[in-house]
């Protein structure tokens, strides 16, 4: 698929070219890692299926269909994703603040606007919450004649079996850094030097390399947390409370310069700010959430979800260090992401208990995954702090 704009995807790409050459599968899952490529390879497949070229050529990126694809106007592609503060994909319907599968739906229950093809594809589909997932669970199982439905998700384990079940499945893996240079490249968005950089920085995950092209604040606020973060190994315990819950506003900053998972390509501008100053939504399709707003520093409440967003952007950033400072420790320099604290990183990790920073990362991954549930983003914030490796003292 010489048209594609995925890369470093190859195995998945392949299946992509096979349902481009159809016969198509009525629904389709692109499970992977955040900021993969998902909703890329997902153009990819709606502009190889909506494209009116030669069949061998498609996507050819260049006929009527193609460039209403990449303009993100084309009538037959419909996209769904989330919304709204606590950034799910709801069921929508009448009265609904946002919209949601219910008008997805009803949508792909009308004859094609241009004959041929038509697309579906749900962004972030592991955020649609069971009643939202049973609604489109007919729609999946007897999709309109021609409709693909194509179904992006992080968590696979989130989706109902009923909803996997009919999906044909492509798995997305993590992408090497040069393949994400180039992609940073394609894009036109940073000079050589700061592309090679964001290759490595990004952790296989081309989505935030560009998300950090696009922001060049973040990549100054990262610079500044992950300091904090090595700085820590050498405070006491009430020090590094206090410094975890101060690095709370700058992980939100970061949070706001950046929009994980949401590539260039899909035409969403706008969205997230619209979601930063909406008022909270009074519906069912918000999580339950049991820890009550509260302020970050000062200024005003920061709510719930944003919080939980925070937090995992730090715990993301702290395994990143924790990761950099075993390599540095066990002599992998060469491998660090973020190339330029390696002199700061291997002097830390020279001071460190051996084996204790990758016996912090194991940890922090179960934080991570303890943040997607209901647990308080401070109270895993402060156990992190706590167990952080220290720095021997000096003799
Ligand atoms: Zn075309």
């Amino acid at each position: 698929m010489d048209g594609a704009r995925t890369r470093g995807q190859a195995t998945a790409l392949r299946a992509v070219a096979a349902m481009v050459r159809g016969p198509a599968p009525h629904a389709v899952l692109f499970v992977g890692p955040e900021g993969v490529g998902k909703t890329t390879l997902a153009g990819d497949l709606a502009a190889g299926l909506l494209c009116t070229a030669e069949p061998g050529a498609r996507p050819c990126r260049s006929c009527r269909a193609c460039r209403m694809v990449e303009k993100g106007g084309h009538p037959d592609l419909h996209r769904l994703g989330p919304a709204g503060p606590g950034r799910q994909v709801v069921i929508g319907g009448p009265g609904a603040r946002y919209r949601g599968v219910r008008e997805l739906i009803g949508e792909l229950a009308l004859l094609p606007v241009e004959g041929g093809a038509r697309v579906a594809i749900i962004e972030g589909a592991d955020r649609m919450n069971e009643d939202a997932q049973s609604a489109l669970l007919k729609t999946l199982e007897e999709p309109p004649a021609g409709v693909v439905i194509v179904l992006c998700a992080d968590r696979e384990d989130r989706l109902l079996p009923t909803v996997r079940s009919r999906c044909a499945r492509v798995r997305l893996g993590l992408v090497g850094p040069r393949d994400i240079e180039a992609i940073v490249a394609d894009h036109d968005l940073a000079d050589p030097p700061l592309a090679a950089r964001l290759g490595r920085l990004a952790g296989g995950r081309p989505g935030v390399a560009l998300a950090y092209a696009m922001a060049p604040d973040a990549v100054l606020i990262r610079a500044e947390l992950s300091r904090v973060l090595l700085d820590l190994t050498d405070a006491r315990p009430s020090a590094r409370l206090a410094a975890v819950r101060a690095a709370i506003p700058r992980a939100l900053a970061l949070s706001a310069a950046l929009s994980f998972g949401e590539m260039p390509a899909a035409p969403r501008s706008g969205r997230r700010n619209a979601a930063a100053s909406a008022p909270p939504p009074a519906t069912q399709d918000e999580p339950d959430d049991p820890a009550e707003d509260e302020p970050a520093g000062k200024g005003r409440p920061v709510p719930a979800g944003e919080r939980r967003r925070a937090a995992e952007i730090l715990v993301g950033l702290w395994m990143d260090v924790a990761r950099d400072l075993g390599l540095a420790g066990a002599g992998g320099g060469r491998s660090v992401r973020d190339t330029v604290m390696l002199e700061e990183l291997a002097a830390v990790a020279s001071t460190l208990p051996p084996g204790s920073a990758t016996r912090f990362l194991e940890r922090a991954g179960r934080s991570a995954e303890l943040l997607a549930s209901n647990v308080s983003p401070e109270l895993i914030l402060d156990a992190l702090a706590l167990s952080w490796p220290r720095r021997a003292a000096a003799a």
